[in-house]
């Protein structure tokens, strides 16, 4: 990539949950862009085998890993200081890391409903909040937080990923709102339904996977690839100006009835 505007040569990136999936995509793009990555996942081997890859694409010396539960906020203060103190100031932060818990709500337990909004919302919170008392004090910044097509929708037995992907929305504005001044860009990517391991019952549903491809324009399921082009533009300086809003990457889905 040799656009000035997509080159992120010299950036740092923190992008959680990368071990698989999205996040895995989405570091590998940045650090094709020229960034060194930082991953994190909560299982170390797995994040060492991804590095280990990716390594051998981009280079070893701009992957490094960070392995942290997104959820414990001493764990996070104390990963986010080691990262820059070990590897240097973060440019540029995804708060990627989720996971999904599907049963209708009159069935739900209350723990079942705070692990997901504590994994979906509140880690982007934590992570968002101690990386960018850093970026304030360096006035750049760029934050890309991961929503969902669940931040406009909802279905069935979604209730807590739901409501925790439309704050997710809500806490991309606010922390515009109180960063904007610092020159720190914070948006959102809301993929539409993607091929990965949290989609993997989806993607087995014969009937589900009907009921995806004709509710989407494009008429297929989301790559993770397709993440990609959006996350580097959002991570560049081609996206300056653009702040605080949330950007649909989901074949057209949200977008007709
Ligand atoms: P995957 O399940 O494939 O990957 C999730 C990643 O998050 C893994 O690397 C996992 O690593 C990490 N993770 C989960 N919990 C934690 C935690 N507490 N602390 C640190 N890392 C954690 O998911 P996807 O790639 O599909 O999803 C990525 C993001 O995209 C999520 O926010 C998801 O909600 C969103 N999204 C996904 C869509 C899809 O259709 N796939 C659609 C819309 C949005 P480990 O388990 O080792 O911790």
């Amino acid at each position: 990539m040799s656009h000035a505007l997509f080159d992120l040569t010299g950036r740092i990136a923190l992008v959680t949950g990368s071990s698989r999936g999205i996040g895995r995509a989405v570091a590998t793009g940045l650090a094709e862009a020229g960034a060194t990555v930082v991953l994190n996942g909560r299982n170390s081997e797995r994040l060492s085998s991804t590095a280990a890859e990716l390594r051998s694409r981009v280079g070893a010396d701009r992957v490094r890993t960070s392995a942290f539960d997104v959820t414990d906020p001493s764990a996070v203060d104390e990963a986010v200081g080691a990262v820059e103190s070990e590897i240097g100031p973060l440019d540029i932060l995804v708060n990627n890391a989720g996971f999904q818990h599907r049963q209708p709500m009159l069935e739900l337990a209350p723990q079942d409903w705070d692990a997901v909004l504590r994994t979906d919302l509140t880690s982007a919170f934590l992570v968002g909040r101690s990386v960018a008392s850093r970026m304030v004090a360096r006035r750049r910044g760029k934050i890309v937080n991961i929503c969902s097509v669940q931040t406009a929708l909802a279905r069935p037995s979604i209730a807590p990923y739901a409501a925790a992907k439309a704050g997710l929305a809500g806490l991309t504005r606010a922390m515009c709102a109180e960063w904007a001044g610092y020159d720190i860009q914070v948006n959102g990517l809301a993929p539409g339904y993607v091929e990965t391991e949290l989609t993997a019952p989806l993607v087995a549903d014969e009937a589900f996977t009907g009921w995806i491809t004709g509710r989407t324009p494009a008429g297929r399921w989301g790559r993770i690839e397709d993440l990609v082009g959006p996350a580097v533009w959002l991570a560049g300086s081609g996206s300056d100006f653009v702040n605080g809003q949330v950007i649909f990457v989901d074949g057209g889905m949200t977008a007709v009835v």
